[in-house]
């Protein structure tokens, strides 16, 4: 399945549209490549508000719109946006499904039962005892009635495996949104559904405290040098176990990118928050990681971790920049360790 945004425009508007971006890219000095020319079109098209508010407000300050911007907008308003529609289609159908089964499943049992009826009458008829013309108006009607029981029982049979189906069905489309929303190597969520988890911490924040804890791996550029990208990625891997195992069962642990990863912690105080980091700080610096195949160690790896606590004011991008903030600090002071903001 895949996750394309769909264009409402007819053929004469998109080659309008086409001109409009060939003179939005030439203005701006952008190159001509394929996220370029989608982020246009999404503009020029007026199709995507925030986008456009987006580039407005970079053109404004007079930002030059390059190849790592380009990158960050795609991400954030045409890909996650796919996500998002996709999700919810994914749930509407889920819903879709629930709500046949249920009908199918109702059904099927009101079949069951008017075959049970019917099996009862055919039975109190044929014992009737009379003259013999009526008897055999009487046996007619009674194989009717035990037709009409086997028909009922073999439509309950179709319905039951029509609900097998819908079960199977129904598990398969868990699965396709589990993997829509997780990362393929470390198994944590990903970019995407860690800022919805993100989001829904700050809408849904009541007054308890909750925080944001910001990991990167120290020196990760090193280990691949030295080891090579496939050990990296296994250190990736056995760290996001570490998060999983440390964190509390209602946090949301996610790859934030790279070799950053991150918790989402609702309803937990910075204490708390920063007694989980300190577990997985110490966790990761005493584990004796070996290759698997030579039993060489790989060394000590270790990991700079920084919490931000949610504010009432705070956006997304305000929580995120604190505990950015302070893992620098952490980096900056010397790495292994665990800041506060
Ligand atoms: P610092 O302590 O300052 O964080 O140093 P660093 O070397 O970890 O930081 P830097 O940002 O220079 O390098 C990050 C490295 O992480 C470079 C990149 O190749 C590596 N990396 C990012 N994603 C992955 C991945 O998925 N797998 C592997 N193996 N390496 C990754
Ligand atoms: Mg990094
Ligand atoms: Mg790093």
């Amino acid at each position: 399945m895949s996750i394309i945004t769909s264009y409402d425009f007819s053929e004469d508007q998109n080659s309008h549209f086409l001109r409009q971006i060939l003179l939005f890219l030439a203005t701006h000095k952008m190159l001509p490549t394929p996220i370029n020319y989608a982020l246009s079109y999404e503009h020029v098209s007026g199709s995507n508000q925030k986008l456009s508010a987006a580039i407005d407000s970079l053109l404004k300050q007079h930002k030059i719109i390059d190849k790592e911007i380009s990158i960050k907008l795609y991400n954030k308003f045409i890909s996650d946006n796919s996500l998002e529609s996709f999700n919810k289609i994914n749930q509407d159908l889920e819903q879709l499904i629930n709500n046949t089964r249920n009908i199918v499943s109702e059904t099927g049992q009101k079949a069951s039962d008017a075959g049970i009826v019917f099996e009862e009458q055919a039975a109190t008829v044929t014992s009737i005892k009379t003259s013999n013309g009526l008897q055999e108006v009487i046996s007619e009607i009674a194989n009717e009635a035990t037709g009409l029981a086997t028909i009922s029982r073999s439509l309950k049979e179709e319905l039951d495996s029509a609900n097998q189906e819908m079960d199977l069905l129904r598990k398969e489309l868990i699965k396709v949104r589990e993997s829509a929303s997780t990362d393929a190597l470390t198994g944590l969520l990903n970019r995407g559904a860690f800022d919805k988890a993100l989001d829904d911490m700050i809408d849904q924040a009541s007054g308890s405290e909750s925080c944001l804890v910001m990991l990167d791996l120290d020196h990760f550029k090193l280990v691949n040098d030295t080891h090579g990208h496939l050990i990296g990625d296994s250190v990736l891997k056995y760290t996001g176990n570490l998060l999983k195992k440390h964190a509390e069962p209602h946090h949301f642990s996610a790859r934030y990118g790279g070799e950053e990863l991150a918790v989402v912690m609702p309803n937990t105080s910075l204490k708390r928050s920063a007694e989980i980091a300190e577990k997985i700080r110490v966790a990761l610096e005493h584990s004796r990681l070996k290759k698997k195949n030579s039993s060489e160690s790989i060394g000590k790896i270790t990991v700079s971790i920084g919490i931000s606590r949610l504010n009432t004011s705070d956006t997304a991008e305000d929580l995120i920049m604190r505990a950015d903030n302070a893992l620098y600090q952490a980096k900056e002071t010397g790495r292994n360790k665990v800041v506060l903001e």
